[in-house]
């Protein structure tokens, strides 16, 4: 490693670095490659044993990307996006994995990550200013800065359910899916859950079982992908004007390309034409696009009442049981406040001889048993496999995992108690040189990640080379400027339909995750525009220091 210095120490080694990177997905890579191009020394520490992140642990059956192959991608290199060929409309987990193993060995980026190396702990000294992160092997790192690139949905979690250890099937989570992949051939398999991962692995799970039953707790609004193979000629039109389009998108709220914007609300058109328009949207396949249909699908309940209305009878044309499509129906939120899955033949499925849908909103599951699923009513349910598509602890799971703390006494799960307080999703008041990328308090997970990242990256990046020209190596945000920013964060979410839902981005999926809105769905656009004005303005909000020097000084 040519460029961080391995030091014997103690029981474990010690390595010194400009910067230590936390994951190795598609954040972590792109910190590698982008801190390193500017001469800084940086390693990344994944806790996988492969590269990908997201793309490395999700490989349930169906895993699928929401996004357009062609918008959900690298644009950092010109010639890695022409050069790489999607073969479908929306990327496979493994072919997305194989493009992240390629852009791994194109760039050269391995050689600065640590696999099966999960942080422990991360603790800044604030005398000598930097941070040391130990490894559950008790390596130590020690690193100027740090860069979070723990991701957002990367905690597993399995609901605390009673008996769980005693059931004599297998169980599976949806984010720790087994590299051998599984055979339900034959099997009866319960699936619990109903968001992305569900929707998109229960058609699937459907074919192959003798029997599947879908616990349900709340129906979730799905789109029809409409995936197909790439078409060659849209490729060809896409890639003559690759960075153009990408430029585009950065100029959307979802930093997703190729959508004409929304002209007019929904309610200033008559009900055929707006029946025409969602019609059109649903056969063109996606979820940003039906959210695009008109201005203002996520800020006016009845604007939108009239696209969750068209949706739920799709579901009850669709499902020829009619108690199962009510049940299917969602109704306790309004269509795009939770993430919108994408689906192929979801709602077909439930046509099915062996598909069941069992309702756990109205009869939860009480415990697992050695044989299957009881509910509180006491019926029961006999299974040889469990699949649990439970979700994440979404958004702060990452970094409380990990015990980062000050030696001035700050600790970032105290911090937090009430909910993230992040300044631009970038940094936290209290916690220097610790960069979070795609933290709470940015709009990431409500965007095309990647271009999020990117984002993100490159910020951190400009950031990182500002204070070297400068001579400086401390940077925290002011708690005035994190203050106001997680107010705007609530008062943006506060102005829309978000908050009614109960969602991961509230943290309601955890019990006793305090409920506050995480990410900001101001939009990619407004975003991006305002961390250029902060960094133009001689990074507004945030205070530097020459620490080396006062050290050095006492
Ligand atoms: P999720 O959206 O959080 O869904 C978890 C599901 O499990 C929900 O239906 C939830 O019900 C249910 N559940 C949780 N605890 C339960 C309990 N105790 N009893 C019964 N049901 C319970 O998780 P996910 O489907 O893994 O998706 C998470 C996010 O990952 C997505 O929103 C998306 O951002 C991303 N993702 C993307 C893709 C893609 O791009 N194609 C695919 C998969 C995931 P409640 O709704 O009632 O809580």
């Amino acid at each position: 490693m040519p460029d961080a210095s391995t030091l014997p120490g103690g029981g474990g080694s010690s390595t010194r670095l400009d910067v230590a990177i936390v994951g190795g997905g598609l954040a972590g890579l792109y910190a590698i490659h982008r801190l390193r191009g500017l001469g800084f020394t940086v390693r990344a520490y994944e806790q996988g044993s492969g590269i990908g992140g997201t793309w490395f642990w999700n490989r349930y059956p169906g895993a699928r990307c929401d996004v357009e192959s062609l918008e959900y991608s690298y644009s950092f290199s010109e010639e890695l996006q022409q050069e790489w060929k999607w073969p479908e409309r929306y990327g496979t987990q493994p072919e997305i994995l194989r493009y992240i193993n390629h852009v791994a060995d194109r760039f050269d980026l391995r050689r600065d990550v640590q696999l099966n190396t999960r942080i422990k702990s991360a603790v800044f000294d604030s005398r000598a200013g930097e941070w040391t992160l130990t490894t559950a092997q008790g390596e130590t790192i020690r690193a100027r800065h740090c860069v979070m690139a723990a991701g957002n949905l990367s905690t597993p979690r399995v609901p605390d359910f009673k008996g769980i250890g005693d059931f004599k099937g297998k169980w599976y989570h949806s984010g720790l899916w087994p590299h051998e992949g599984v055979d339900f051939s034959g099997k009866r398999v319960g699936v619990i859950g109903t968001g992305s991962s569900g929707v998109q692995m229960i058609p699937i799970i459907a074919r192959q079982a003798k029997h599947l039953t879908v616990f349900q707790r709340t129906a979730n609004f799905s789109l029809p992908a409409n995936n197909m193979p790439m078409d060659a000629q849209k490729e060809i039109r896409h890639k003559a004007e690759y960075a153009a389009r990408r430029r585009a998108a950065y100029d959307t709220p979802f930093a997703i390309g190729g959508h004409p914007k929304p002209t007019k609300p929904a309610l200033d058109v008559a009900d055929a034409e707006r029946r025409a328009a969602y019609e059109a949207k649903w056969q063109e396949g996606g979820s940003i696009s039906f959210l695009y249909a008109y201005t203002d699908l996520l800020v006016n309940k009845q604007s939108n009442d009239t696209a969750s209305e068209f949706v739920r009878e799709k579901i009850r044309g669709i499902v020829k049981d009619q108690r199962t499509a009510e049940l299917l129906a969602p109704k306790d939120h309004p269509i795009g406040t939770k993430r919108l899955c994408l689906d192929t033949n979801y709602y077909e499925t439930y046509n099915r001889d062996n598909v069941a849908l069992v309702d756990v909103r109205s009869d939860p599951v009480a415990e697992i048993t050695p044989t299957g699923v009881r509910l509180k009513s006491g019926v029961a349910y006999e299974l040889d496999a469990i699949v649990f598509a439970t979700g994440f602890d979404a958004m702060t799971g990452a970094l409380r995992e990990i015990d980062i703390r000050t030696t001035d006494g700050a600790v970032l799960a105290d911090h937090w108690e009430g909910g993230p307080l992040t300044y631009l999703g970038l940094m936290v008041s209290g916690f220097p040189n610790m960069f979070v990328i795609t933290g709470p308090g940015s709009p990431g997970v409500k965007t095309q990640m990647i271009a999020s990242i990117e984002q993100h990256t490159d910020w951190i990046a400009e950031c990182l080379k500002h204070m070297r020209d400068k001579g400086l190596d401390r940077v925290e945000p002011t708690a005035e400027a994190e203050l106001a920013w997680v107010q705007h964060v609530n008062a943006v979410a506060d102005s829309t339909l978000y908050p009614l839902a109960n969602s991961w981005y509230v943290g309601a999926n955890i019990p006793g995750k305090p409920r506050v809105f995480m990410p900001y769905v101001g939009g990619f656009d407004r975003y991006k525009k305002r961390c250029d004005e902060v960094a133009a303005k001689g990074y507004e909000g945030f205070t530097f220091g020459r620490q080396v020097a006062s050290a050095a000084a006492e």
